[in-house]
C-alpha cells in the first residue's frame, strides 16, 4: 500500500497545523488517537454527560445481581407457609425489572449524546482534510494518485467512527464495569474474589492480544489470496480467445488451482487459530469461575456467605465475560482504525510547499504589468528548466511565447499563478512580488485559457458558472453569448442544463475551449494566459476562436503560449525560448528581419502549409497577412 510521505516536499514552510506535526514517519497508535481528542473535547459537556450515563448504566448493570441476591436470600422461607406469602419481596421484584429498564435506557441516552460528537468529529477533520488537500502544491498532487487519497480519507473517517464507538460503546464499559465489579468484591467480600477477578482478567486481556496479533497474519495473507485469485480467474476469462487459441485451458485451471490451494492452507490455518483462541479465552473464564465459585462455597459453608452470595458472584463473573468475548475483534478493528486515521493525519501533516506568509497583504492591481525578473527555475533540484529569464508585459499588452516543446513556455504560466516558487529572481505584478502577496489575491487576477480544458462532470451551466460563481444567471448567459457558444447550447435539448460529461467529454475541443472562454470572461481578470489554447483545433474553429480570444484579450495583459507562429503575430512582443532560456525576443516583423531562429521556424511552418502538412494549416491561411506585417 502507498504511504504518503512528506520528504519529497523541499521547500521550507509552515506546519499547516501545529497539532499535526506530520512527517512521513509511522506515528503510534496513541499519537493518532491524541489527534482525535481536540476535535472530541469541542463537545465537553456533551461528551461528560454521556460518560456520565455511561457509568449510569454500568451501576444498574451491577444491582440487577445484587437485586438478585436480595430476592434469593429473602425466599429463604418454607414452602406453603401462608404467612410466607406476605413474605414476597414486591419492591425487590419491580426494582429488578426497573434497573434492567434503567441500564438500556442509559446506554440508549449515551448513543444519543455522542453520535453527535461523533459524526461532527468525522464531517471536522474531513473538511479540514480537504481543504488541506486543495492548499498543497502541484507538485504534491501530481506525484500521488487522486484515488488513493480520496480513499484514504474515506477510510480515515470510517476509522475514526469505529474507533469512537468501539472505545465508547466496547472497552470503555467494560473497563467500568471491571472496575465496579472490582471494587465491590474488595468491599463486599474478602479480597481473594478480587485477586481472582484480576488475575483472570489480565490473563485474558493478554492471551487475547498476543494470538489476535499472531493470528492476524493468517488473516491478511488470506485475504490477499483471496484476490489474487480473483484476479487470476478475471484475467483469464477477459483472455478467454486467446486461451482457447492456444488449448491452454488445463494450464489456466492449474494456475488458478494453485491459488485456491494455497488460500486453503491459510484459511484453515486461521480457522484453527481462531479455534485456539476462543478455548484459551474460555478455558481462562472456566479456571477463574471454578476459583470464584470455590472460594464462594468456602464462605457459604463456613456460615460466612448466603446462597445469594453464591448466585452474585457467579452472575458477576459471567456478566463481566459476555463482553470481553469480542475483545479479539475490537482489539483488531481498533489497530485497523488507527492504521486508516494515521495514514488520513499524515496527509493533514503534509507541509504546505507554496504557503502564504503571515499576514501577507492582497494584491493590488493598478494596470498589471506582469515582470519576471531574472527568473531561474527547476522541477527537480539538478534539472534546470529556467534560466535567467527575463521580460515584462507591459499594462495591457500580449505577450507571445514561442519555441521548441519542452522549452519551458508553460512552467512561465505555471509560475505565474505561483503553483511553484522560482528558484532565483522573481516574478512582480505592478511592482509586487508575488511570494509576499496572498495567493488567493493574486490567482484571482488571472484566467486562464488552457490547452486541454477539463470541465467538471456537471451542467454547462455550472461549468461557465464556475468563473464567478456568485454571478447572476443574465451574466452567464451574456459570457456565453460572448464566447459565441450561446447558440450551441440553445440548439441542445436540455440548453443549459445539459451534462457534460466525465472531463467533459461528451463536447468536442471546440465546444470545450469555448466554455473555458466563457468562464474567464466570467472572472473578468486583467491578466490573461492563453497556454496554447487553440493547438488542439482545427484550423476553421481555430480562426473561429483566435478572434475571440483577441478580443478577450484587448486592454489585458496577456500572455500568449503558442506553438502555431500564426497565432502570435499580431503579439506586441514575441519572446522566443530554447531550453529555458529567451534566445531572441521582438514583434513578428523584427524578427523576421533578424532572421534568426524565429523566421527559420516561421520558414519550416510555412513550406509545411504549403506542403499541406495538417499541422500547419492554420498558418497558411494567415501567412498573406503575417507577411505584409513584416
Ligand atoms: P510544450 O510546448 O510541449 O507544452 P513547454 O515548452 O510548455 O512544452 P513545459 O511544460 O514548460 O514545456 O515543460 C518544460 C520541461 O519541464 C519539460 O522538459 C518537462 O518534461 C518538464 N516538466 C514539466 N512539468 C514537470 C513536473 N511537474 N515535474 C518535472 N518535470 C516537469
Amino acid at each position: 500500500m502507498r504511504r504518503y510521505s512528506t520528504t519529497a516536499e523541499p521547500a521550507p514552510a509552515e506546519p499547516a497545523n501545529s497539532l499535526f506535526q506530520g512527517g512521513g514517519a509511522r506515528r503510534s497508535d496513541w499519537q493518532t488517537v491524541r489527534n482525535l481528542l481536540p476535535y472530541v473535547w469541542h463537545y465537553k459537556w456533551r461528551v461528560m454527560l454521556a460518560l456520565t450515563c455511561l457509568v449510569a448504566a454500568k451501576v444498574a448493570n451491577l444491582g440487577v445481581p445484587v437485586l438478585m441476591k436480595k430476592l434469593v436470600d429473602s425466599m429463604n422461607i418454607a414452602p406453603g407457609d401462608p404467612a410466607a406469602l406476605l413474605a414476597v419481596p414486591v419492591g425487590l421484584i419491580v426494582g429488578y425489572g426497573l434497573l434492567r429498564l434503567s441500564s438500556t435506557l442509559f446506554t440508549e441516552l449515551r448513543e444519543i449524546l455522542f453520535s453527535k460528537v461523533t459524526q461532527s468529529a468525522v464531517r471536522e477533520i474531513a473538511l479540514q482534510v480537504f481543504r488541506h488537500l486543495h492548499a498543497l502544491s502541484l507538485r504534491f498532487h501530481l506525484d500521488r494518485q487522486t484515488g488513493g487519497m480520496s480513499r484514504d480519507i474515506e477510510r480515515g473517517t470510517r476509522g475514526i467512527q469505529s474507533l469512537i464507538s468501539y472505545s465508547l460503546y466496547s472497552i470503555l464499559p467494560t473497563l467500568v464495569e471491571m472496575s465496579l465489579v472490582i471494587g465491590f468484591f474488595v468491599v463486599r467480600y474478602d479480597i481473594w474474589f478480587a485477586a481472582i477477578t484480576i488475575c483472570a482478567l489480565a490473563g485474558y486481556i493478554v492471551f487475547t492480544i498476543v494470538v489476535t496479533e499472531w493470528r492476524t497474519h493468517f488473516r491478511r495473507k488470506m485475504n490477499e489470496l483471496d484476490s489474487r485469485a480473483n484476479q487470476k480467474a478475471i484475467d483469464s476469462l477477459l483472455n478467454f480467445e486467446t486461451v482457447k487459441y492456444f488449448g491452454n485451458e488445463e494450464y489456466e485451471a492449474h494456475r488458478y488451482d494453485e491459488n485456491l490451494r494455497t488460500y486453503r492452507t491459510a484459511a484453515i490455518r486461521s480457522q484453527n487459530s481462531l479455534s485456539f483462541l476462543n478455548f484459551g479465552q474460555q478455558a481462562i473464564i472456566a479456571l477463574g469461575l471454578i476459583l470464584i465459585l470455590w472460594r464462594a462455597t468456602v464462605g457459604v459453608a463456613a456460615g460466612k456467605l448466603t446462597l445469594g452470595d453464591l448466585v452474585l458472584v457467579n452472575t458477576l463473573m459471567i456478566q463481566l465475560y459476555i463482553p470481553l468475548n469480542f475483545l479479539g475483534v475490537i482489539y483488531r478493528e481498533i489497530k485497523q482504525a488507527t492504521t486508516d486515521m494515521d495514514r488520513m493525519f499524515v496527509l493533514l501533516g503534509t507541509q504546505q510547499e507554496v504557503a502564504d506568509t503571515p499576514g501577507a497583504p492582497v494584491l493590488d492591481v493598478n494596470g498589471a504589468e506582469v515582470r519576471f525578473r531574472h527568473v531561474g527555475f527547476g522541477y527537480e533540484k539538478n534539472r534546470v528548466i529556467l534560466d535567467d529569464v527575463d521580460f515584462t508585459i507591459a499594462a495591457g499588452t500580449t505577450t507571445a511565447v514561442v519555441g521548441h516543446s519542452g522549452s519551458g513556455k508553460s512552467t512561465l504560466a505555471r509560475l505565474l499563478f505561483r503553483f511553484y516558487d522560482v528558484t532565483r529572481g522573481s516574478i512582480e505584478v505592478d511592482g509586487q512580488d508575488i511570494r509576499k502577496v496572498r495567493q488567493v489575491s493574486l490567482r484571482a487576477s488571472i484566467g486562464i485559457v488552457p490547452q486541454d480544458t477539463v470541465l467538471f462532470n456537471d451542467s454547462i451551466y455550472y461549468n461557465i458558472a464556475y468563473g464567478r460563481p456568485e454571478a447572476t444567471r443574465e451574466e452567464v448567459i451574456e459570457a456565453a453569448r460572448a464566447a459565441q457558444i450561446d447558440t450551441f447550447i440553445s440548439e441542445l435539448p436540455q440548453g443549459y442544463d445539459t451534462p457534460v460529461g466525465e472531463r467533459g467529454l461528451k463536447l468536442s475541443g471546440g465546444e470545450k475551449q469555448r466554455v473555458a472562454i466563457a468562464r474567464t470572461l466570467l472572472k473578468n481578470p486583467p491578466i490573461l494566459v492563453f497556454d496554447e489554447a487553440t493547438s488542439a483545433l482545427d484550423s476553421r474553429t481555430e480562426q473561429a476562436i483566435q478572434s475571440e480570444l483577441m478580443r478577450l484579450a484587448q486592454n489585458r495583459t496577456t500572455l500568449l503560449i503558442a506553438h502555431r507562429l500564426s497565432t502570435v503575430v499580431h503579439a506586441d512582443q514575441i519572446l522566443v525560448m530554447d531550453r529555458g532560456r529567451i534566445i531572441e525576443r521582438g514583434t513578428h516583423a523584427e524578427l523576421m528581419r533578424a532572421n534568426g531562429h524565429y523566421a527559420e521556424m516561421w520558414q519550416i511552418q510555412a513550406r509545411n502549409a504549403a506542403e499541406g502538412s495538417p499541422d500547419a494549416d492554420a498558418l497558411a491561411i494567415d501567412v498573406g497577412d503575417a507577411t505584409q506585417d513584416a
